[in-house]
């Protein structure tokens, strides 16, 4: 049964980083427990941030999980009576895991899944968009921007530059802020490269030759 009806379906949490996604998720996956509905936890392995069979929360709510280094190691691990799957930090999944997360609602089950909508340059965080169009309901959750309090959608990246779109971390890497204070990494690349050339004295243009006067 999902939500009272007799068929699966997909639940989407999302957001930027500390906006709460893990911690509904835990709270969905608990009630469904506590209901004593079968939960089968899972998450890629490559978020060891803080434990390699647990998701857990900013606030340190956790829950058992499988890690799995690939989508297809999924459904080989799904027991028989299993009735919820809760996923966290789907965007580090590959792309096969949508059409996993589908086969699953097509089976009856509820998927809940969490994860970044958007990446820390600001853009789409697939496979996530893909998932939000064939879920039936899409929660995005807000964080508290960091730097004015209004309500957060983006990840800021504080530090550093890998170019991979893929870089775990938390909150000594990342903060929350909303989209007037978020600074894309491209702009905070071109603002540091202007900065050092200022102090460098770097000239911007190359001076123009110097003219000789005409020798008679
Ligand atoms: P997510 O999974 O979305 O990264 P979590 O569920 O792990 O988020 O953590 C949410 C918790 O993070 C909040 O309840 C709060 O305790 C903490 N937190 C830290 N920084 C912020 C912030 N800027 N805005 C909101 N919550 C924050
Ligand atoms: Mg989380």
């Amino acid at each position: 049964m999902y939500g009272g009806l007799p068929y699966g379906g997909i639940e989407v949490i999302c957001g930027p980083m500390f906006s709460g996604k893990s911690e509904e998720l835990i709270r969905r996956l608990r009630l469904s427990i506590i209901a004593r509905q079968r939960v089968q936890i899972f998450k890629p392995s490559i978020d060891d941030r803080y434990a390699d069979d647990e998701v857990v929360s900013h606030s340190d709510l956790r829950l058992a999980a499988h890690p799995l280094s690939n989508s297809d190691q999924l459904l080989p691990r799904l027991r028989n009576r299993t009735a919820v799957v809760g996923l966290d930090e789907t965007q580090f999944f590959d792309e096969g895991i949508v059409e996993v997360v589908e086969s699953l609602a097509n089976r009856g089950l509820r998927v809940i899944v969490a994860g970044l909508d958007l990446d820390y340059r600001g853009r789409p965080f697939h496979p996530m968009p893909a998932i939000m169009a064939l879920a039936e309901t899409v929660q995005k959750n807000q964080a508290v921007c960091m730097v004015c309090g209004a309500g957060a959608s983006r990840s800021q990246r504080l530090a550093g530059y890998s170019g991979s779109q893929v870089e775990v971390g938390s909150s000594e890497r990342y903060e929350a802020r909303c989209r007037r204070h978020f600074e894309p990494e491209e702009e905070l690349q071109l603002s540091f490269l202007r900065t050092r050339d200022s102090i460098l004295k770097v000239p911007t243009k190359l001076p123009s030759p110097a003219v000789k006067p005409p020798s008679d």
